[in-house]
């Protein structure tokens, strides 16, 4: 791309999934500044070197061929907001006539800003990972950076930019009262999924559980009159 670096460590060619009623295909770049246990993509969060990289030229020439299938790209990771040449990248995919989808874990307001005042993000799905005070042990310890989380809602919240929030249950990490905390930091009309935990062998901590079916249904009858818009994925 030009002289352009961006670290990809991975490429879905399709998803009807990802991207809300869109075709599209799936972009994940290496590298995050969280370590959350729970990650589905620990080998992209822990192993940043070069490598294994994909060929970005590749995924252009994908692009190119399927201009007239597909609608859109989603931009995932790791964190795409820590690659230096995100923007370059996200031109390039725009010039070629796609919407894009960004997720974030909203660390990087700032990025995130810019990237929504160059029109070029079509939609943005920013994780929450947990009300405040847990935030930090949610992320894998550390710096959990919570004003750029506020930051970062504030931006997509003032801005036209469709967006969701979304948050990954774990067990041993998120109460019915976590979930309501983290109600309070957006507009109560935002779209706002919780995602079941689920193991597999890509996570960076072995043996956390994700909630039964029937605790699923007990959770949204319990949060159902204060969130009305809370949808859990999959029940
Ligand atoms: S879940 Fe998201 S924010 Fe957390 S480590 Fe994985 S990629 Fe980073």
């Amino acid at each position: 791309m030009g002289g352009v670096i961006i670290k990809i460590g991975g490429f879905q060619k399709v998803t009807l999934l990802d991207f809300p009623s869109k075709v599209a295909c799936i972009v994940f770049t290496k590298g995050c500044n969280y370590k959350c246990p729970y990650c589905q993509n620990g080998s992209l969060v822990l192993n940043t070197s070069d490598g294994d990289l994909v060929d970005l030229e590749e995924i252009f020439s994908y692009l190119e061929k399927r201009k007239k299938v597909l609608d859109g790209v989603c931009i995932s990771g790791g964190e795409p907001l820590i690659q230096k040449n995100i923007k370059e990248l996200l031109i390039k995919i725009k010039k070629m006539g796609f919407l894009i989808k960004l997720d974030t874990n909203g660390t990087n307001p700032l990025v995130l800003e810019e990237l929504i005042n160059l029109g070029l993000v079509d939609y943005v799905a920013m994780d929450i990972k947990n009300s405040f005070s847990k935030y930090s042990i949610t992320v894998g310890g550390g710096n959990p950076f919570l004003d750029n989380i506020k930051k970062s809602i504030e931006i997509l919240e003032k801005n036209n930019v469709p967006h969701e929030f979304r948050t990954t249950i774990v067990k041993e990490l998120h109460t019915v009262n976590d979930i309501l905390e983290i109600g309070k930091l957006f507009c109560p009309k935002t779209k706002y999924y919780l995602q079941n935990y689920e193991e597999s062998d890509n996570v960076i901590e072995k043996g956390l559980h994700g909630f039964s079916y029937l605790e699923l249904e007990k959770l949204k009858n319990n949060l159902k009159e204060v969130m009305p818009n809370l949808i859990i994925r999959g029940i």
